[in-house]
């Protein structure tokens, strides 16, 4: 039988049950930096970018890597298939994504605002899950934090052309307002290009939640401007 896609609500942290049902892992989407044990995050710097970071090194000195300038090349998604690593990505708007590889134990953090989208980043996210951890489509489990809905997120041409130019199927992810506008489904272009990649459709979840209309005040860039604050989304593979 297959999850409910609804979210597990508590206080202002979400999780997903497709998710939460794989033993051995654990995620979640909160505006509580304080819900994680520092000592295990793997934070970088977020550059609406493609470039992924893979964490793959059994002996992982943590502290040796944070204060290392790798981390300051700017990344926009993280891979592992180490233990006890929590791979962490922050928000505002953009869309956090969490996937897990429940039969070759990996897990990935991704940073999706629209540039990252239209740099196909969910696709070479998983490429790269397949080229180190033998990753295969079918068995990867997608989920969706809180982002900026298609209610809320009016975009101009700067999005719209790349968006038409790269998607011919654009009217889908785009509703067309006034002359150069559109209110934009930056999680449906995200979900299609995981279908298109053969990712299973009943093994995508989605807390469906709009951080700009959303009635518990989460973090909002659009809205809020640069004081939103941050939607810390996190995954960790427990040890065995
Ligand atoms: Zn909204």
């Amino acid at each position: 039988m297959l999850p409910e896609q609804r979210p597990l609500y508590e206080e202002e942290t979400f999780r997903l049950e497709g998710l939460s049902d794989i033993d051995g892992f654990y995620h979640h989407f909160t505006i509580r930096p304080d819900m994680m044990d520092r000592k295990k995050i793997i934070r970088v710097k977020q550059v609406h970018s493609d470039k992924i970071l893979v964490v793959d090194r059994k002996t992982f000195d943590l502290d040796l890597f944070r204060n290392s300038r790798i981390f300051n090349n700017g990344y926009d998604a993280l891979i592992t298939n180490q233990d006890d690593i929590i791979l962490e990505i922050r928000t505002a708007d953009c869309l956090p994504i969490l996937i897990i590889d429940p039969d070759n134990r990996a897990i990935a953090a991704v940073h999706a605002g629209w540039r990252g989208s239209l740099l196909n980043l969910p696709v070479k996210v998983v490429m790269k899950m397949k080229e180190f951890f033998g990753s295969e489509e079918e068995e990867l489990i997608v989920g969706f934090g809180p982002s900026i809905g298609p209610c809320c997120y009016e975009v101009g041409d700067d999005v719209l052309e790349p968006v038409r130019e790269r998607h011919p199927e654009w009217k889908d992810i785009i509703e067309e307002r006034d002359k150069g506008k559109g209110m934009f489904d930056l999680e449906g272009l995200n979900r299609r290009q995981f279908l298109d990649l053969g990712i299973r459709k009943d093994r995508i979840f989605s807390v469906n939640i709009c951080t700009s209309c959303h009635p518990v005040r989460l973090p909002s860039y659009r809205r809020d401007g640069k004081v939103a604050g941050n939607i810390y989304s996190g995954i960790m593979m427990e040890m065995v």
